[in-house]
């Protein structure tokens, strides 16, 4: 067995190397950007004003002035701002020459063709050419996730199509003969596969692609051609149950038999110790404990962020500042154990219902996962914690 960070450790070795594809931008939104976005412009591309108002000379003590045109947004200026002189120019209108404040509107009085000040403003209501962003500025870096923000500045540069790591294809088979998927009818000593289906979502959140090859009874050899066919076609491939100890739990051997090196297949996690890590080629083979919240747990910590390296990401968890709303007691202390809790608003931590890992509608409740490191027996009400968000 060894420790989380050993495993984490080991994951972080793995060298990932995603194709890459250039794509449509409306389509680019959470995928992982494989090239760096250079600025082919300013931004802004003038001197551009902030506000609906008048642009005047700030050398210009007048209360009075001349209204010599009109600029819209869009439009050119064609008159040079003397003093005693404005130009009245809407947002995002170009500044005029001379002229080097917007006075708001709101402070102003228009009355026959001459604008009078009314009141102050003490703002310069510009944005200066290049303020932003100047030409062959590296705006975004190769690596950066595509949310809606990094959209958004994509096309402000004028790019509709982006570099962007293809999509993983990640391969999801499921082990157990008292499997059976929703839909069907249970017989006596049968449950339905939720696995698949929860890590399939994990996987799609992600942003990769599922490859699903159903339910496999405890078979070694139907197992073993399922496995092998997968690793033809996926650069991942995720197998739930049958990695523990049991008289049929085959899928370590049946790793090894396929010529796929193990990294690790013990690991001092709560839930999910008989975890498997192993490569094969490019790909990657994790066996995960086939208890949902164990499945779970196992990809949100181990699985999740080699996922996004296959994707050319580096991930890492956001973690949440909480407080203990009630104590936190467990008997042993020799695994790193996740336990799912409730953060709320005001920044409150408190550990959901939970009777152990088969019990997947605790998930439902839970908003994040507290880690309780090794040795920790006990954590306190009022003892700041930090937790991983689900
Ligand atoms: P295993 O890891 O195969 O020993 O399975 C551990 C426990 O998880 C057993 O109670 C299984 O019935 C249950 N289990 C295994 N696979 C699934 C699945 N796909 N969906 C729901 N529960 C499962
Ligand atoms: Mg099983």
């Amino acid at each position: 067995m060894i420790p989380i960070e050993e495993a984490e450790k080991i994951l972080n070795s793995i060298t990932c190397q995603p194709e890459a594809e250039e794509i449509p931008l409306m389509d680019a939104l959470g995928r992982v950007l494989a090239q760096d976005v250079v600025s082919r412009l300013n931004m802004p591309p003038f001197n551009k004003s902030a506000m609906d108002g008048f642009a005047i000379r700030s050398d210009d003590n007048s209360k009075k002035f001349k209204i010599v045109e009109v600029i819209a947004a869009g439009s050119v200026p064609q008159k040079k701002i003397e003093k005693g002189q404005c130009a009245k120019i809407m947002t995002g209108g170009m500044v005029p020459e001379g002229a080097d404040r917007v006075v708001k509107v709101e402070v102003t009085e228009e009355k026959n063709g001459y604008m009078y000040l009314t009141g102050e403003d003490k703002n310069i209501n510009i944005c200066y050419l290049g303020e932003d962003i100047k030409t062959g500025d590296v705006v975004l870096k190769s690596g950066h996730l595509v949310r809606p923000p990094e959209v958004g500045i994509i096309a402000s540069l004028g790019m509709d199509r982006i570099r962007v790591y293809k999509k993983p294809m990640v391969g999801i088979i499921t082990t157990g003969s008292e499997i059976k998927e929703p839909g069907e009818e249970l017989e006596k000593g049968q449950i339905y596969n939720s696995n698949s289906y929860s890590i399939g979502a994990q996987v799609l959140r992600v942003g990769a692609l599922v490859m699903y090859a159903g339910i496999v009874g405890d078979e070694r050899e139907r197992i073993k051609q399922k496995i092998g066919e997968l690793l033809g076609e996926c650069q991942m491939v995720l197998i739930s149950g049958g990695v523990s100890m049991g008289d049929y739990d085959f899928v370590p051997q049946i790793l090894k038999d396929l010529g796929v090196r193990l990294h690790f297949d013990n690991v001092a996690i709560q839930p999910g110790k008989p975890t498997v890590f192993g490569t094969r080629g490019n790909g990657l083979i994790f066996g995960m404990p086939g208890n949902p919240v164990s499945t779970f747990t196992v990809f949100e910590v181990f699985v999740k962020p080699v996922l996004y390296r296959l994707m050319g990401y580096w991930y890492t968890p956001l973690l949440l500042k909480g407080v203990m709303k009630k104590d936190f007691r467990r008997k042993r202390g020799t695994r790193t154990t996740y336990v799912p809790v409730k953060y709320d608003n005001e920044g409150f931590v408190e550990p959901v219902e939970y009777h152990g890992s088969a019990h997947l509608a605790s998930l439902a409740q839970a908003n994040a996962l507290l880690k309780v490191p090794t040795n920790v027996k006990e954590i306190v009400k009022g003892s700041v914690v930090y937790v991983r968000q689900i």
